[in-house]
C-alpha cells in the first residue's frame, strides 16, 4: 500500500462498524489506525444490545422465579439486588472492550483513544494536536439519544445512564415507544419499579405488525406498565427531595424517580470536520452514503447508525466488512443488502419480524394469505400465566412465497433467525408444511400454520 500517507485507512469510531472495518481492512494488509474518544466496543457492547441483553435475562428470573411454584419449587427468601447484577453486568462489558482492543491490537491496528477530526482533505488532528494523513477516511461514530428540548431535560437519564444508577427507582416515567421504551419498561417493571410509558403517539412500535403491537401492549398492560399516548413533556422540575415533577401535555402533573428519554437516536456527525471537506449530510444530519459506503467525498465512507439506514449492529457490521473488503480486498467492490432484515424487541414477551408486515404486504403485494397461530405456550399453561403467543405469516397469495414472518412470545428471537433463513432464501408456504414439527415446541407452529 501507499507510503505517501501515514495510513492507508483511518476510521473514527471503535464500534461494531469501525472495528469490524478496521480489522478486516488490516487483514488485507492497510495499515490502520482506529481513533475512540470513549470505549472500544461502542453503543452495542458498552451501553446498548449487550448489557441490556444482561438485564433483560436478569429481569425475567421475576417470572420465572414466581413459575417456578407451578412446577413444583418453593423459594424462600427470594430478593433482588440491583447493584449486584448492575456491578457484574459491567465487569462483563470491561471483559468485552478489553477482547475488542485484543483484536485489533491482533490485527495490527492502531487504538487512538482521543477524539478524531478531519482538518484537511486527507488529514485528520487529534484532540492532542497530534496530525495525521489517511489515504481513506472511515466516518463510524454512531449515534446518540436525541433528547427534545423542553425546560428541565437535564433532569432526565437516556438508556446510557440507565445502566449505571445507584438504584431502581420506584416510579420511572419512560418517554417513546419504541424499542427502547419497551425494552426498557420490561426490565424495570420486573424489577418492581412502577413503570409509565408516555409517547407521541397513539401506537408503540411504529413499524411492527399492528396485531403483535396490539398484544404486547395488552400483556404489558397486565403486566402493570401504564400507557399515556399523544402527549408530550412540557417541563420537568427537580423537588427537593430528588424527585422529579412532571407536566405532560393532557395530563395532570406527575411525581416520578426517574425519568428516561428513548425518542429515537441521533446521528453523530457533529465536530468531526466533515464541513471542511465538503461531505454531504441529510435531513437528520446523516452522512449520506453510496451503496459502497462512499460519501460523495471518494475518500471517505461511512458505515453504521452514523448513515441512519437500518440502526443495528450486525447491518453495521455488514457494511464495516463489505467497504474493507470492497476498498482493500481482493475481489470485487460488493455491497450489503439492506433487504429482508429480520429484528427483534426484546420486551417481556419479546417480538420478532422478518419481511413485510401484514399492511405493507396488502399495499405492494394486494393478493396475500395470512396464517396465524394464537397460542398459549405449554410453560405458561402449568405456571398459569395467561399471556398468549402470537405467530403470522404472510405469503403472496399467487406463488405462495412468505413474505413476512412476525412472532411474539418467549424465545421468539431464538426461533426468528432460523426462519428468517428461509424468508431470505424465498421459500414458499408448501416448504414449511413440509418440514416436519419438533414436538413439542413453540417454533413447531410455523410449520403447522392452517
Ligand atoms: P425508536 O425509533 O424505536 O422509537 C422512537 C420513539 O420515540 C417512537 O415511539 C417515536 O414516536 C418517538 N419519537 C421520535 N421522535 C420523537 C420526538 N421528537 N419527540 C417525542 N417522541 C419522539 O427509537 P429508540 O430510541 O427506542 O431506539 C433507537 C434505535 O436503536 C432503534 O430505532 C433501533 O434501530 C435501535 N435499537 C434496536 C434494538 C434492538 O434491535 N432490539 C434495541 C434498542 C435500540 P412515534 O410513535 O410517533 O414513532
Amino acid at each position: 500500500m501507499t507510503a505517501e500517507y501515514d495510513y492507508d485507512l483511518f476510521t473514527i469510531g471503535a464500534g461494531s462498524g469501525g472495528v469490524r472495518a478496521s480489522r478486516v481492512a488490516a487483514a488485507h494488509g492497510a495499515r490502520v489506525a482506529v481513533a475512540e474518544e470513549y470505549r472500544v466496543g461502542g453503543t452495542c457492547v458498552i451501553r446498548g444490545c449487550v448489557p441490556k441483553k444482561m438485564l433483560v435475562y436478569g429481569a425475567h428470573f421475576a417470572e420465572d422465579l414466581e413459575d417456578a411454584k407451578s412446577f413444583g419449587w418453593s423459594i424462600e427468601g427470594k430478593s433482588f439486588d440491583w447493584v449486584k447484577l448492575r456491578d457484574h453486568v459491567q465487569k462483563d462489558v470491561d471483559r468485552l472492550e478489553g477482547l475488542y482492543g485484543e483484536t485489533l491490537g491482533n490485527h495490527k491496528v492502531e487504538v487512538i483513544r482521543e477524539r478524531a477530526e478531519i482538518t484537511g482533505e486527507h488529514e485528520i488532528t487529534l484532540a492532542s494536536g497530534r496530525k495525521v494523513t489517511a489515504k481513506h477516511i472511515l466516518v463510524a461514530t454512531g449515534a446518540r439519544p436525541h433528547v427534545p428540548d423542553f425546560p428541565g431535560n437535564e433532569h432526565a437519564i437516556t438508556s446510557n445512564e440507565a445502566f449505571h444508577l445507584d438504584e431502581v427507582p420506584r416510579r420511572i416515567l419512560i418517554a417513546g415507544g419504541g424499542y427502547i421504551a419497551n425494552e426498557f419498561a420490561g426490565i424495570f417493571n420486573e424489577f418492581g419499579s412502577k413503570v409509565t410509558i408516555a409517547n407521541r403517539s397513539d401506537v408503540i412500535l411504529r413499524g411492527y405488525d399492528e396485531a403483535l403491537r396490539d398484544r404486547l401492549l395488552q400483556i404489558s398492560l397486565i403486566k402493570g406498565i401504564e400507557f399515556c399516548f399523544n402527549t408530550q413533556f412540557e417541563w420537568i422540575e427537580k423537588q427537593e427531595d430528588g424527585t422529579l415533577k412532571v407536566k405532560m401535555t393532557g395530563e395532570d402533573e406527575r411525581i416520578y424517580d426517574q425519568v428516561m428519554i428513548a425518542t429515537g437516536r441521533v446521528p453523530n456527525t457533529e465536530g468531526l470536520g466533515l464541513e471542511t471537506v465538503g461531505v454531504e449530510l441529510g435531513e437528520n444530519g446523516q452522512i449520506k452514503v453510496d451503496a459502497f459506503s462512499k460519501t460523495n467525498v471518494d475518500h471517505i465512507y461511512a458505515v453504521g447508525d452514523v448513515t441512519d439506514r437500518v440502526q443495528l449492529t450486525p447491518v453495521a457490521i455488514r457494511e464495516g466488512q463489505a467497504f474493507a473488503d470492497s476498498v482493500f480486498g481482493p475481489g470485487e467492490p460488493y455491497a450489503v443488502d439492506h433487504s429482508c432484515i429480520p429484528s427483534a424487541v426484546f420486551s417481556h414477551p419479546p417480538i420478532a419480524s422478518v419481511g413485510m408486515t401484514e399492511g405493507e404486504a396488502r399495499n405492494r403485494i394486494g393478493n396475500i394469505r395470512v396464517f396465524q397461530s394464537d397460542f398459549r405456550p405449554m410453560k405458561n399453561v402449568v405456571a398459569g400465566r395467561n399471556e398468549r403467543g402470537l405467530y403470522k405469516m404472510i405469503t403472496n397469495a399467487q406463488t405462495g412465497q412468505i413474505v413476512g414472518v412476525h412472532m411474539i412470545g418467549p424465545e421468539s428471537p431464538e426461533i426468528m433467525q432460523a426462519a428468517a433463513v428461509a424468508v431470505k432464501a424465498g421459500l414458499t408456504k408448501a416448504d414449511f408444511d413440509a418440514t416436519t414439527a419438533i414436538h413439542p415446541t413453540m417454533a413447531e407452529e410455523l410449520v403447522l400454520l392452517r
